[in-house]
This record gives C-alpha cells, structure tokens and sequence, in this order.
C-alpha cells in the first residue's frame, strides 16, 4: 500500500468569477522510502498536487489518500518546506524546531532533546540560540527541513525548496538532503521545474505536461537506483 497515493484529481480554482483547472485526472503514487520528483513547467499544476497532499487544497473530483485514507486537512504527518523557508521570525532556531511537539503538548525536557537532536542533524549546533534573520538562506533551510522531520513528518513535501538559494548553496543542500534521504529513510516528494535538479535528486522523475488545464497524463521515469 503506498504512502501516497492521488486517484483521478481534477482541481478548478474559483476566484473572482474565474475557473482556472490546474490539474485534470492526475494520478500519482508514492512508495514509502521513495524520492520523488515532480517535474514539469511552471503553471502545470506541480504546487497543486502538492498542495493537496499536504492538505490544504481539496480536489474538485477524485481523491488523495495517505495510507489508504482520505487526508482530512494539513497535519504533521505530511510536512512541507516552502521556498520562503516559513520559519516564525520571533523564534530562536531550537524554537522553530520544537514548534511542533511544543504545540502538540508535549513535556518541556522531551521538546528540547527533540529539538537538539534535529539541530544537530541539520549540522546547526552553533545556532541553536539564533533568530532565523541571523542566519544564511542554506541555514534557514536546513532549520525548515528540520522542523518538518521534528514534528514526525512522514512524507517530506517541498515546493522548489532550493529556488532562492545561489547555485553552489542550492548544490550543497541537494547533497544534505540525499545524504540525510539515505540515511533515515525518509519519504520525499519533491517538486521542481528544473530537470538537472530532478535528475540529480530522484528515485523517480514523475513528468507533468505543460499547459494549465492539460494535466491529461504524469509520466514516470524509473532511474537506476543509486
Ligand atoms: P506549478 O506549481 O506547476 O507552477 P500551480 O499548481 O501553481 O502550477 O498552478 C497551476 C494553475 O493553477 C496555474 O494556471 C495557476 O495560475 C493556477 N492557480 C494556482 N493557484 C491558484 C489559486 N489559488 N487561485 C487561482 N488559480 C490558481
Ligand atoms: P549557505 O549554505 O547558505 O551558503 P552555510 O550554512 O554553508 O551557508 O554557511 C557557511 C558558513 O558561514 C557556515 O559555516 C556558517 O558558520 C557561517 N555563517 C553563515 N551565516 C552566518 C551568520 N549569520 N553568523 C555566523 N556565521 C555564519
């Protein structure tokens, strides 16, 4: 049974009296432990569909399941890295990253070993005590991914995480995220326009076609495992 798994999504956006249909009939599934890239051209419905399985779109037919489940809404379970970061400005790093057991009530000693250990996974020991606007875009990312992971994320969704950064942080996040990928086994879906990004990165390229409205068919390819 796959962790993820979207069946048929069609979505329509209202919006002051306009339609626009950003996805028709897309299907997409994804195994746990895989890397997944969605790729395609801006405007094809990538952020849609990511957007829907973190659950802050509905699907205007068809249906997005996690673990054989409708998803209900946003939730820990599906943890999302924005390009902007998303980092609360008036919180320290290890209270970004304990945000998320913090607000879920767990004990006070409990979010500060969690906090550490992701901190230190993310390679931010040194930063433990700074605001995020003392910090690198490359910093601020890595205390996005580990906030994610922090709150239990089980799939890791990321919009063009990397689209801010200059190329040589972009490269070394890339490799971060592979290494930390193949070491906890993570399950990512990652979506990008920029196919040497997909290349370097996925399990698994699942193309969508171009043209807003037009999403008839995702294509994937299957790259030799690393
Ligand atoms: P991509 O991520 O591939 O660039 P999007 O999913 O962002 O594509 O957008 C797909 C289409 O839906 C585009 O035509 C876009 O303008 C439109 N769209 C996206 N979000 C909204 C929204 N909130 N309201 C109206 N139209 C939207
Ligand atoms: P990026 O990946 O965004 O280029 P890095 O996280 O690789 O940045 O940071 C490069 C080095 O610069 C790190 O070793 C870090 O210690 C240092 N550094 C970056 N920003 C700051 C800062 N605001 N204060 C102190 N040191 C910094």
């Amino acid at each position: 049974i796959p962790i993820v798994d979207v069946r048929d999504v069609s979505k329509t956006y209202l919006s002051q009296g306009r339609r626009t249909e950003a996805l028709r009939g897309a299907n997409l599934t994804v195994q746990r432990g895989e890397f997944v890239c969605l790729l395609g051209a801006s405007g094809c419905g990538k952020s849609t569909l990511l957007r829907i399985v973190a659950g802050f779109e509905a699907t205007t037919a068809g249906e997005a399941l996690m673990w054989g489940k409708p998803i209900p809404g946003p939730g820990p379970s599906r943890g999302m890295v924005f390009q902007d970061y998303g980092l609360f400005p008036w919180l320290t790093v290890r209270d970004n990253i304990g945000f998320g057991p913090n607000s879920r009530g767990r004990p006070a000693a409990e979010v500060r070993e969690t906090a550490a250990r992701y901190i230190d996974l993310v390679g931010l020991g040194q930063f433990a005590d700074a605001y995020p606007h003392q910090l690198s875009g490359g910093m601020k990312q890595r205390v996005a991914i580990a906030r994610v992971l922090a709150n239990e994320a089980e799939v890791v969704l990321m919009d063009e995480p990397f689209g801010a950064l200059d190329a040589m942080t972009r490269e070394r996040l890339q490799d971060e995220l592979l290494e930390l990928w193949s070491r906890t086994g993570l399950t990512v879906l990652f979506v990008t326009h920029a196919i040497e990004e997909a290349i370097v990165l996925a399990d698994r390229i699942v193309l969508m076609s171009p043209g807003p409205g037009r999403i008839e068919a995702v294509h994937t390819v299957d790259l030799p495992r690393r």
